[in-house]
């Protein structure tokens, strides 16, 4: 996993962008974690190492990440952002207890994507799929 950090610090560093330390925890924090977590969640987490860091910095942060395609936001409607770090197609399931959300894959439903268009005569940019349960750590309570 570090590595996989390390490479990602190194292609920043191409586009100009300078590693900070906070820089460096908040992308070590999204990429370990795995659990799209929400600014502020990040920002908590990372409070004790940096207790000068604001939440407006975490957020600049995510931001570039973002314009730099390193990271990917999901959105939900009730304006808490969540953040997650695997940029490549694959789908969630989320708790309906502790909204947890986790990965995981499926043959991407072009399909659908072709049907929307051919039916409504939209051009498809993309979907998503999302799956509702309770997760196994709620299940086990
Ligand atoms: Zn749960
Ligand atoms: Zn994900």
């Amino acid at each position: 996993m570090a590595t996989r950090v390390q490479h990602a610090l190194e292609q920043l560093k191409t586009t100009g962008v300078r590693i900070t330390p906070q820089r460096h925890a908040i992308l070590n924090y999204l990429m370990e974690s795995m659990g799209h977590p929400t600014a502020d969640e990040i920002y908590r987490a990372l409070e004790p190492q940096f207790p000068s860091m604001s939440v407006a910095t975490v957020y600049n942060n995510l931001k570039m990440f973002l314009e730099a395609g390193m990271v990917r936001e999901l959105t939900y409607g009730d304006n808490s952002s969540r953040f997650d770090a695997n940029v490549t197609d694959h789908y969630h399931v989320i708790c309906d207890q502790c909204g947890k959300i986790e990965d995981f894959s499926y043959p991407s439903l072009k399909s659908v994507e072709l049907q929307a268009a051919s039916s409504t005569g939209f051009e498809v940019h993309g979907h998503r799929l999302e799956v509702y349960g309770v997760c196994k750590s709620c299940r086990d309570q």
